[in-house]
């Protein structure tokens, strides 16, 4: 997931979430119809009129008319008169009731009455009883009737528990707040002082709306597919984190493979520049190298009397031609390697081997004197001398050897041409044999 992607997915969840926190105004309410509804129970409770006849009674029950008489010459002293209507088809059949918002209410009222009460019971085993309807929880709440002209919207909360129900059934604190959850009854009755005369009431409407999600839930919601939405996008980024370091190691790792491998070539090229491929010794280019190192590595010292940059030991094969001659070329080749391995195991590990051309070797001895160098030769020289060449079809063969060493000043084709010199002795005094050269230059 690239910057560009993020970015718009950002922007995607944040119009998303706008909308979604403005929906619920475009929502549908959730509503219940109490009035008018035929399948409700309706039933008046009322005291009798001094004729006998109840008190309160339909006028016209097409019209939803209804009138409560108080008599002028009243001897009751609790005068009742009320409009019920039942939730269910049972005394304790309930509705949640808290599950709406609001209460909206249109009534017609006539009469001299300034307030009436709307009330609604609730029923629970923890202090209802069947046989005692009134010992469902009594919620009121009093409307004027000036404001009855107008549709009223009342707030469920605003219905409080009566104070003379919470002390007829002593009802202990924790059970004394409103609770509509298990609405049993809603109804309509008259609280001030008694007022003689009719008093008629046409309802209309008593409906509860609601949101069919609360709005607590409804940011939960919104909060959760964001925590949602971030717990996916770092697991994503996670993976993907994994996998490019994944991806990243392999890369390294074919890097470096490719580096060793091209190591491994270089070396070999090098190798091939600077060995002979027949004796595996050092080609003349090689000994170069090694020289030209030396001398620029002892450059930058001071003057060593002790030692000097290093000894040269030239070998030459004596009479090779003749081997040549009379075994042939193939065995020359196989005299040539046996002798640069000789040499190789005869010299010490700091010492340098070099095939200069034909049958001619050279030995660079790094920081030796000649002294020593003609000592080690002549061990070299007794090695071959000791060794049985072509053990099928045996054959002797000797070497001659010139040594020199570096002189303070010298450069390397002087050092070279005194110990070529000593190696012309050699030859002179009968081969097989170790010279040491002079200091001075030949002529
Ligand atoms: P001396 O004792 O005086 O050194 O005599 P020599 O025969 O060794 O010297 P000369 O220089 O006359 O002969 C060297 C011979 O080495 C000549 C050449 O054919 C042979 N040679 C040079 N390079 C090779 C090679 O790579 N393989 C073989 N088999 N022979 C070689
Ligand atoms: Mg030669
Ligand atoms: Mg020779």
């Amino acid at each position: 997931m690239n910057d560009k992607h993020f970015n718009t997915g950002l922007l995607v969840a944040i119009l998303a979430t706008i909308i979604t926190i403005l929906a619920p105004n475009y929502f549908p309410q959730k509503r219940l119809t109490i009035w008018p509804n035929t399948d409700l129970i309706t039933y008046f409770y009322a005291s009798k009129q001094s004729d006998g006849t109840p008190s309160a009674f339909w006028l016209n029950q097409e019209q939803s008319l209804w009138r409560c008489v108080y008599p002028e010459d009243n001897k009751n002293e609790y005068f009742a008169c009320s409009f019920n209507i039942l939730f269910g088809q049972n005394l304790f059949d309930s509705i949640n009731i808290e599950e709406y918002t609001y209460l909206n209410f249109k009534i017609n009222y006539s009469g001299s009455a300034k307030i009436l009460r709307i009330f609604i019971r609730n029923a629970d085993p923890a202090y209802s009883t069947k046989e005692d309807a009134n010992s469902t929880k009594f919620h009121s709440l009093v409307l004027h009737t000036k404001d009855l002209k107008e549709e009223v919207q009342i707030h469920i909360d605003e219905f409080v528990v009566a104070d003379w129900w919470l002390g007829q059934y002593d009802i202990s604190r924790h059970l004394s707040r409103p609770d509509l959850s298990h609405s049993v009854v809603l109804g309509i009755d008259f609280v001030e002082g008694y007022q003689p005369g009719n008093h008629d009431i046409k309802i209309e409407k008593i409906e509860f709306v609601g949101e069919w999600i609360s709005e607590e839930h409804w940011y939960l919601f919104i909060l959760g597919c964001w925590m949602l939405g971030i717990f996916s996008y770092a697991i994503v980024r996670l993976v993907q984190l994994h996998q490019q370091t994944k991806y990243d190691v392999q890369i390294i790792n074919q890097l470096s493979d490719n580096n060793a491998q091209l190591q491994l070539e270089t070396d070999k090229f090098r190798r091939l520049s600077t060995v002979d491929p027949l004796t595996q010794a050092y080609n003349r280019f090689g000994i170069d190298q090694i020289v030209a190192t030396l001398m620029n590595f002892n450059k930058g010292k001071k003057e060593n009397k002790s030692a000097p940059d290093f000894a040269l030991i030239v070998v030459d094969i004596d009479h090779f031609k003749r081997i040549n001659d009379r075994r042939g070329h193939d065995t020359g080749d196989r005299v040539l390697q046996k002798i640069s391995a000789i040499i190789s195991t005869g010299i010490r590990k700091q010492d340098f081997l070099g095939r200069w051309g034909g049958e001619e070797f050279v030995v660079i001895m790094p920081s030796t004197r000649k002294e020593f160098a003609i000592a080690l030769a002549e061990k070299i020289r007794m090695m071959i001398y000791d060794t049985v060449f072509e053990p099928d079809n045996p054959l002797a063969v000797t070497a001659s050897f010139g040594v020199s060493d570096k002189l303070a000043n010298e450069d390397f084709a002087t050092t070279f041409k005194r110990a070529d010199k000593a190696l012309y002795e050699a030859k002179a005094q009968g081969r097989n044999c170790c010279v040491i050269a002079d200091d001075e230059l030949p002529l």
